[in-house]
């Protein structure tokens, strides 16, 4: 299944518990604007390479459009798509003030030098650089981009458009970066963690969690599991899944990760299994935290977890969400589970527009606060019309858009 039409089945199984009209779903679903680019830059040795950019801006109703970029082989135009609708429903589940957007290259970042990925990037802006800016559209990173390609892109972008660093969040700290930004996503998903696991009256400590991938948001998750009193009993990455039934000590994996290039491989006090093995463990707590559609209808029915936090963004399909369903697992959904990153973007572009800068301890309590309350609305939403979590935060997202619309009128 195309990843967009994932994302508007699930979109779809809201509508319906809504009685939302055909051309309301017609509107609601189709993006405003899509855009795709030629990037063009110089390699190391002198030879152009051509790739392809692309920038989705899906929905405006609710305010400026958000979302990030994505370098990675496998962004096309229609992964970008789903996306870019996966960030209106997330912004407006947590209720942010803004829209959603997506845009990446399909390039694997890994093949580039440093300088390379640099030029690539300020090819991209030259490109893009008119569509987005802080009141209409406002990147951040994704996988395969970070804190550095946030600063070439903000410069290269100031260059058309003057001082302005509130058109790009997830900067580094020292150029009008937020502070917490770059834990915020693992954060949240562990902050979530904690709350689901309080209404389904199980005590952190047994709850033996595994979570695939050791980026940064698995670490980070990883990391506040931890702290929490989680075991934390398997991680993985592409060198394979780590696994100590014990629970592993993850800041120690933590420190190896850094010391080793940002790989697991060769960690030693856990036992090493094929990194997909990683999601057929018998734990209490599967946390998907890579890449989308990790989990599809042929390897549903392996799944032993209890209970599914959705840290990547896409990585059951709806088939996969209906066998795990019927098998009773509780999964809470990507655009709540994983919204942690984009509401400490919205904290970092507030500060930019204020010119001031808040505190480590007050970025975490306002995310915890944020998440807390959303948190709150999809649960009770969901015991009320007695529907998944997935489709409880569907309802409260489209309904926030649909209410903007309404209000400022359809065809605006
Ligand atoms: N890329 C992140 C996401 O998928 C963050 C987006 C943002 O901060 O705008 O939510």
């Amino acid at each position: 299944m195309r990843a967009s039409e994932s994302t508007n089945l699930y979109f779809s199984q809201a509508a319906d518990q809504m009685q939302m009209p055909d051309w309301m779903r017609k509107l609601l679903t189709t993006p405003k604007r899509e855009v795709t680019v030629q990037v063009a830059f110089e390699r190391d040795d002198g030879r152009i390479e051509t790739v392809l950019g692309y920038r989705v801006q899906h929905d405006n109703a609710r305010g400026p459009m958000k979302g990030g970029l994505r370098y990675h082989p496998a962004v096309d135009l229609d992964e970008v798509r789903a996306l870019a609708s996966l960030m209106t429903w997330k912004t407006a589940v947590v209720d942010l003030p803004y829209g959603g957007a997506k845009g990446g290259i399909g390039i694997d970042p890994k093949t580039l030098s440093k300088r390379e990925m640099e030029r690539m990037t300020r090819s991209f802006v030259d490109q893009i650089h008119e569509i987005v800016g802080p009141d209409s559209d406002i990147p951040a990173p994704d996988m395969g981009t970070n804190h550095e390609v946030m600063a070439w892109f903000r410069n290269q972008w100031e260059k058309y458009h003057g001082f302005n660093p509130a058109v790009i969040t997830g900067k580094p700290v020292e150029e009008y970066g937020a502070r917490g930004r770059e834990e915020a996503t693992g954060r949240g998903v562990g902050t979530l963690a904690v709350k689901l696991l309080k209404r389904i009256n199980v005590k952190p400590e047994q709850c033996r969690t595994a979570i695939q991938g050791f980026g940064n948001v698995g670490s980070h998750a990883a990391k506040y599991l931890y702290e929490a009193a989680f075991p934390v009993v398997a991680v993985s990455d592409v060198s394979g899944a780590y696994v100590n039934p014990k629970g592993l000590n993850i800041p120690e994996v933590f420190s190896y990760v850094i010391k080793n290039k940002g790989s697991l491989e060769g960690y030693k006090n856990a036992e090493r299994i094929p990194a997909d093995e990683l999601l057929y463990l018998d734990v209490d707590l599967l946390i998907p935290a890579a890449l989308g559609d990790v989990i599809t209808a042929t390897n549903a029915g392996k799944i032993r977890a209890k209970t599914i936090i959705e840290a990547a963004n896409g990585p059951i399909d709806p088939e996969a969400d209906k066998i795990l369903s019927d098998k009773r697992i509780m999964i809470l959904p990507d655009i709540l589970a994983n919204a942690g990153g984009v509401t400490v973007s919205y904290f970092e572009w507030a500060q930019n527009r204020q010119h001031y800068k808040w505190s480590l301890d007050r970025v975490r309590q306002e995310l915890d606060r944020t998440l807390s309350d959303a948190f709150e609305n999809v649960w009770q939403e969901s015991s009320t019309r007695n529907v998944s979590l997935r489709t409880a935060a569907f309802i409260l997202a489209i309904s926030r858009v649909q209410r903007a619309s309404e209000l400022a009128g359809w065809l605006v």
